[in-house]
C-alpha cells in the first residue's frame, strides 16, 4: 500500500521551494524564484509548482505551505509578513479556490520548529522551542508533536520582546522595524548584529573572523552569545522546553553551542540547566519539511 503523498511550500522572500513527501521519503524537490511584489504571479507560481509535482508522480497530495508572516485569525489573511504583497492577502482561501483542496498555511518559524521536532533535532522530545536566527529572529513551539496556537498567532514571537536585564555593554537603543525599542531582534538578527557590532562587516564575516582569533570580532561573538543566553533564558523561564533548536544561517556558528549553555544559569530560574542547545538537523530545509508536516 502507498502512503499518501504530503506537499510542502517554503514561500520565501526570494525563491519558492516545493517538496513532495510520502511517509518521511522525499520523493520531490523544485524551486522558483519567487515573484517580486506581484501576489497574482505568486499564486500562480506556486500552482504551476504543484501542478508539476503531482504530474510528474501520478498523485495527488495534500498542500502545506510556510510564509513569512502569519494567518490572523481575525479575519483569515495574511499579516504580519516582511514579504509586503502578502499582506491582507487571503492567501489559504486563493489556494483553496485554484487547486480545489483544503490548505494548511503556517508561519515559516513554525514551520522550521514542526519539522525539526517531528524528525529533527528534537525528534522525540516532549516540548520543542524551535529558533530562527536569519535576517529576522522568530520562533515555534511544538508540544506534544503539535504547533502551539493561539488566538493571536503568534505562539513563539520571542524576536520582538525586549531584550531582558539590559546591561551597559548592550549598546544604545536601537528601534525595531515593529515600532518599539529594542526587540531581541535588533540584537540577535544577522543584520542587527552586524550592525551593532560596529566593525563594518556582515554577520558572515563577523563569524569567520572570530573563528580565525581576530580579537574584535570575537568580542562581538562573546557579547551575542550572552545576550543570546539572556533572551533565552526568559523563554526557558516561561515554557521550560526540553530542547531548543537553532535554525537559521546565524545557527551555522559552532560556538555557540558551547558558549551558550554556559551562559543560561545566572538568568533561569533553577539550580541546574536541563534544556539542551542544537543545531537544527534539517538545516535550510526544514521550513519545506515542516509545510509538508503540517498534514498529519
Ligand atoms: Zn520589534
Amino acid at each position: 500500500m502507498h502512503s499518501s503523498l504530503r506537499l510542502g511550500i517554503d514561500l520565501g522572500g526570494s525563491k519558492i521551494e516545493i517538496l513532495a513527501l510520502q511517509g518521511s521519503q522525499e520523493r520531490l524537490r523544485r524551486r522558483c524564484p519567487t515573484p517580486q511584489g506581484d501576489y497574482p504571479a505568486t499564486l500562480a507560481a506556486i500552482c504551476s509548482l504543484v501542478e508539476e509535482c503531482e504530474r510528474e508522480l501520478g498523485m495527488q497530495g495534500s498542500v502545506g505551505i510556510g510564509i513569512p508572516g502569519t494567518r490572523s485569525p481575525d479575519h483569515g489573511r495574511i499579516k504580519n509578513a516582511n514579504s509586503t504583497c502578502l499582506i491582507g492577502q487571503d492567501l489559504a482561501g486563493d489556494l483553496e479556490q485554484r487547486l480545489q483542496r483544503p490548505i494548511r498555511l503556517a508561519n515559516d518559524a513554525d514551520c522550521f520548529a514542526l519539522s525539526e521536532a517531528s524528525d529533527g533535532a528534537g525528534a522525540g522530545a516532549a516540548s520543542v522551542f524551535g529558533v530562527i536566527l536569519g535576517t529576522g529572529v522568530g520562533g515555534g513551539i511544538v508540544i506534544h508533536g503539535r504547533l502551539l496556537a493561539g488566538p493571536n498567532a503568534i505562539a513563539g514571537e520571542w524576536g520582538h520582546n525586549p531584550l531582558p536585564w539590559r546591561q551597559p555593554a548592550d549598546d544604545r537603543p536601537m528601534r525595531c522595524y515593529c515600532g518599539l525599542d529594542d526587540c531581541i531582534e535588533t540584537f540577535l538578527s544577522g543584520t542587527g548584529w552586524a550592525a551593532r557590532s560596529g566593525l563594518g562587516l556582515d554577520a558572515g564575516a563577523i563569524a569567520l573572523e572570530a573563528s580565525q582569533g581576530v580579537p574584535a570580532a570575537q568580542q562581538a561573538l562573546a557579547r551575542y552569545a550572552e545576550q543570546l543566553a539572556r533572551s533565552l533564558a526568559s523563554v526557558i523561564n516561561v515554557l521550560d522546553p526540553e530542547v531548543i533548536v537553532l535554525g537559521g544561517g546565524l545557527s551555522n556558528i559552532g560556538a555557540l553551542y558551547s558558549l551558550v549553555p554556559a551562559l543560561l544559569s545566572p538568568h533561569v530560574f533553577s539550580d541546574q540547566v536541563n534544556t539542551r542547545l542544537v543545531p537544527a538537523r534539517h538545516g535550510d530545509s526544514s521550513g519545506v519539511r515542516g509545510a509538508a508536516w503540517l498534514w498529519p
